[in-house]
């Protein structure tokens, strides 16, 4: 198996690890999970939410997401600035397309790859992360592995 192809793989493993991790949302309407992993050692993870001390709920009584909501992208990010480690030059796996705002903090944090495993119709987060030269790259988590 050559470099590009263990990558791959690896790549899809964390993807769906990260979906994994996407059911600690206690969010109804959308779980979404993210992993960093920098240097194959995943350094934070996140899923979305509210912040912490708040209720467990997204939604309000109408099922609308609150506007406090996390998205995972962020939950991941944040919980690095309360930790000794930091996301200079690592990758995320993110289970839905980033948005445009995480899309910020992304290309902010330093990250240098973005494999993400859902798409959506809004593409503006993706094109923002492609403009600051960040690796962006689609997987189907559910792909066989031996092709
Ligand atoms: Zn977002």
């Amino acid at each position: 198996m050559n470099k590009e192809e263990k990558q791959r793989l690896l790549d899809l493993r964390y993807l769906r690890m990260a979906r994994i991790w996407a059911e600690n949302s206690y969010c109804q309407r959308r779980k979404v999970g993210a992993l960093v992993v920098k240097d194959k050692m995943i350094i934070s993870d996140g899923y979305n939410g509210t912040p912490s001390g708040f209720e467990n709920v997204c939604e309000d009584d109408n099922n609308v997401t609150k506007p406090y909501v996390l998205h995972a992208e962020a939950n991941a990010i944040t919980k690095l600035a309360r930790s000794s480690n930091n996301s200079d030059g690592s990758t995320l796996y993110v289970t839905a397309a980033p948005c445009i705002e995480c899309s910020k903090l992304i290309i902010q944090a330093g990250i240098k790859r973005v494999v993400y495993g859902e798409r959506y119709r809004l593409e503006d987060g993706i094109n923002l992360l492609k403009r600051a030269d960040i690796e962006v790259i689609y997987l189907n988590p559910d792909e066989h592995e031996s092709e």
